[in-house]
């Protein structure tokens, strides 16, 4: 069995290790579930850890047992000896049932589909996909999660919108189906309350980048769901949790392995996260941007993930006869209005007062820039020289945003929702010495190092414009697809 690895970090455990007895491969004489010391202990030293050792872990966790300093030393020593794809899958299933496993409708079991990320900058897809999938005829139960690292999160976006309610039982997620189609909650005492704890803890010492701490996450979320398809978008670049494409692969392989295991169907996308996703980077900016996007229109990349993603979901789940079909009943939700009418149902079944819901889904946007929040001054980057566009680095980008206020130094930390940035420029354009970027904030004027690493996040060249790629990469499937 393959061991898991964060790549390029410590070594896997050894071969002689995967009997799930212990760290020396010898049978476990003790029934004593074993102190979280010694279990800490274990992984540090590269042992493998067994069934009951990653439940009691899990347990000890929820039930408050386990000191912060314990679950942050358990996370380090996962993240820096890997596991193999059995305790990963173990994981999985203890993060799940750590909650309540949510049971819908009969008539629905075909209908259920979800999406996840890995992580990106500028990522809004959920925002739109889910409604976007709704309005495809499909229920959208998403868990979703908070920003991690430099990356940010779905439940932080959408909590800029006053109101926004993440917390939802499993009876009011029936409700918000039936109603919307879709919702988009995050976890909470019922719903994967470990996930909840490992992934504040994770955000805060370094332990983000572990495949089986991803894996484990991700599937663990979306195992309680009970659906009938799932796509992960894995990204890989610069501003990716992991920056090659082949790592990412290798996770890929990891969640559709995994998942199959668990007897969740899963589909992995590689896609690009070098430049943000879009033109608009910070919670209130990317909400607007969704907006857009559920117009029919808004930046091209936003637009191609979202069908693409949809596309593939629909297709593994049986609601189109192929991946290009069902990316063609995405576009069309989102040029026939279906998919923000859709989104205005869940805003509003989601805590949000019915005519804000109406005025944001209907207004232009100017008008809706006034119902979200606002940082309190803009200051525009002039470009250093004239030149094509060749990339705006993500990661410069979303690290400077971090430290004006859109993203947490320590777990539970508020967030500014109005700090963010837009783009002027689009990757391939042809740019003189004008603004190439609005940062939005709420504290002084940017310092000199924050200028200095906005500035080198564009990277000109003299070429000839050219067309954006798409960020899309490739599909791992799932086995008998
Ligand atoms: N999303 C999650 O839910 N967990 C991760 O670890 C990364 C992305």
């Amino acid at each position: 069995m393959a061991a898991l690895m964060t790549p390029g970090t410590g070594a896997p455990p050894a071969p002689g290790d995967f009997s799930g007895e212990g760290s020396q491969g010898l049978p476990d004489p003790s029934p004593e579930p074993k102190q979280l010391p010694e279990l800490i202990r274990m992984k540090r030293d590269g042992g493998r850890l067994s069934e009951a050792d990653i439940r009691g872990f899990v347990a000890a966790v929820v039930n408050g047992s386990a000191q912060g300093a314990q679950i942050g030393a358990m996370l380090m020593a996962i993240r820096l000896r890997g596991m193999d794809l059995e305790e990963t899958s173990v994981l999985t299933q203890a993060l799940a049932q750590s909650g309540q496993q949510l049971e819908w409708p009969e008539a629905w079991r075909q209908q259920l589909v979800d999406k996840h990320s890995t992580g990106g900058v500028g990522d809004k897809v959920s925002l739109v996909l889910a409604p976007a999938l709704a309005a495809c005829g499909c229920k959208v139960p998403m868990i979703s999660g908070r920003g991690l690292g430099h990356t940010g999160g779905t439940l932080d976006k959408l909590e800029s919108i006053p109101g926004f309610n993440v917390i939802q039982s499993p009876e009011q997620m029936q409700v918000l189906l039936d109603q919307a189609g879709c919702c988009i909650v995050g976890q909470s005492e019922q719903l994967v309350p470990a996930d909840g704890i490992l992934y504040a803890a994770r955000d805060v010492t370094a332990t983000v980048d572990s495949l089986p701490l991803i894996t484990a996450s991700i599937l663990s979320k979306k195992l309680v769901e009970g659906l009938s398809a799932l796509v992960v978008d894995v990204k890989f670049g610069g501003a990716a949790v992991f920056p090659n494409q082949e790592q990412a692969r290798e996770l890929a392989k990891t969640l559709v392995g995994v998942g199959a295991s668990l007897g969740l169907r899963v589909a992995a996308a590689l896609t690009a996260m070098d430049k943000p996703l879009g033109r608009c980077v910070g919670h209130a900016l990317e909400v607007e941007e969704a907006l857009l996007c559920m117009d029919g229109a808004g930046p091209p990349d936003l637009r191609d993930l979202v069908t693409t993603l949809g596309g593939a979901l629909l297709w593994l789940s049986g609601h189109a006869g192929t991946q290009a079909q069902g990316a063609a009943r995405v576009a069309a939700a989102l040029d026939d209005g279906s998919a923000l009418g859709r989104f205005e149902r869940m805003l509003a079944a989601q805590g949000v007062d019915p005519g804000l819901a109406r005025a944001l889904c209907s207004g232009s946007p100017a008008e809706r820039r006034q119902l979200l929040p606002r940082a309190r001054e803009q200051e525009e980057l002039l470009a250093p020289a004239d030149g094509t566009v060749e990339l705006v680095r993500a990661l410069p980008l979303a690290l400077v945003l971090h430290e004006l206020g859109a993203g947490r130094s320590r777990a539970g930390e508020p967030l500014r929702l109005g700090v963010g940035a837009e783009l002027l420029v689009d990757v391939g354009q042809r740019l003189r010495r004008t603004p190439w970027l609005r940062v939005h904030r709420d504290g002084p004027a940017l310092s000199g190092p924050q200028s200095r690493a906005l500035q080198e996040a564009l990277v000109l060249s003299d070429r000839a414009p050219f067309a954006a790629p798409s960020p899309f990469a490739e599909l791992v499937l799932p086995p008998q697809q």
